[in-house]
């Protein structure tokens, strides 16, 4: 079974679990742990921040962030498609107080369709607090935000007096697809989350970046949402050999990624999302359902998942070589035609 469902299946290579194995640890929440550290402060320094904090998962990060700089009974600024608002389970609404405001019209977030959404200051209507970008954009088929429109972005979100939280999960395939560093994305937003259980292949884990003061109560937070871990080294090694050994292989997905879209590109009335880094994303013709197609794909030996009714997504990832890839493109091709 060649399985392209997310870039979350992939297994811990048999150096991360050595990686894991050989961890030097300590009690993260009594004094510290010591590969947790040096990942906090190697992720910091790649995105040009005074501090990160390791999380269990970037969503519990996001939420994090969330709390950190929204303020409950305002209104934060989301794409209509983004995590936050779709794969969160409301925790905008459950947790931190925060109603989300949606911005759509394009598949990100795009400065203008923003600064549309602002509302004018009204004794009437809700404030604002916080502006939410995603780069890459997971339910755009991972499209990438480049640097400049980012800018634009912060722009917009300056000129209300907002603050930006950018969710990066896959803020590495951006840079490593674009070539802009991790800083220069970094320098957009107040705090930033990435996640190494993505393209990175660790089993878990995600960190927050932001300056010391936004940081300040991350600590605090963090062990309120019940993510104070202890010998949580093991889990930050395997972050760590994430960022040494598979960071530099994202290329190789983004390829694969380009290789499929191409193939199924050629079929009669498929729309394929031509990818910006390792999602593909194929809107079906009448003749399918997601489904349907999901299922056959399966029989097949293919797992995809059903984005929505019409929508498949297969995402390429560090367990699928050139031979696995090419295959999976002949098998889906044929259940597509
Ligand atoms: C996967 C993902 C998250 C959440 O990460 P988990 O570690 O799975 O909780 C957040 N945002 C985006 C865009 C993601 O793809």
């Amino acid at each position: 079974m060649i399985d392209l469902r997310s870039d979350t299946v992939t297994k811990p290579s048999a150096a991360m679990r050595q990686a894991m194995a050989n961890a030097e640890v300590g009690d993260d929440v009594l004094d510290g742990d010591p590969t947790v550290l040096r990942l906090e402060r190697r992720v910091a320094e790649l995105l040009g921040k005074d501090r990160g904090l390791f999380f269990p998962t970037g969503t519990m990060a996001n939420q994090a962030a969330l709390w950190l700089l929204g303020e409950r009974g305002t209104e934060v600024y989301c794409h209509e498609d983004s995590h936050i608002v779709n794969w969160e389970i409301a925790g905008t609404a459950g947790l931190i107080g925060l109603q989300p405001r949606l911005v759509g019209g394009a598949p990100v977030l795009e400065p203008e369709a923003l600064r549309e959404k602002l509302r004018p200051a009204s004794p009437h209507a809700p404030r604002a607090s916080l502006v939410c970008a995603e780069n890459t954009h997971n339910g755009a088929g991972g499209m990438v935000t480049p640097l400049a429109k980012l800018q634009a972005i912060r722009a917009v979100a300056d000129e209300a007096g907002l603050p930006l939280h950018l969710d990066g999960a896959r803020l590495w395939n951006a840079s490593v697809a674009t070539g802009t560093s991790l800083a220069e994305f970094g320098a957009c937003a107040e705090t930033v989350m990435l996640s190494f259980s993505k393209g990175l292949g660790a089993p878990v884990g995600a960190v927050l970046v932001g300056s010391e003061r936004v940081m300040a109560k991350a600590w605090e937070t963090r062990k309120r949402f019940g993510g104070g871990m202890r010998q949580s080294g093991v889990l930050a090694a395997a972050a760590l050999c994430g960022l040494e050994h598979n960071l530099p292989r994202l290329q190789a997905d983004h390829r694969r990624a380009k290789a499929l879209a191409d193939a199924l590109s050629a079929i009669a009335d498929l729309r394929v999302v031509a990818p910006d880094t390792n999602i593909v994303m194929v809107d079906l013709p009448a003749r399918h359902t997601a489904a349907d197609v999901v299922a056959r794909a399966k029989a097949a030996g293919v797992q995809v998942s059903a984005w929505n009714a019409s929508r498949i997504r297969a995402v390429l990832h560090g367990d699928i070589d050139d031979a696995m890839a090419a295959d999976a493109t002949a098998r889906l091709s044929e259940v597509l035609h």
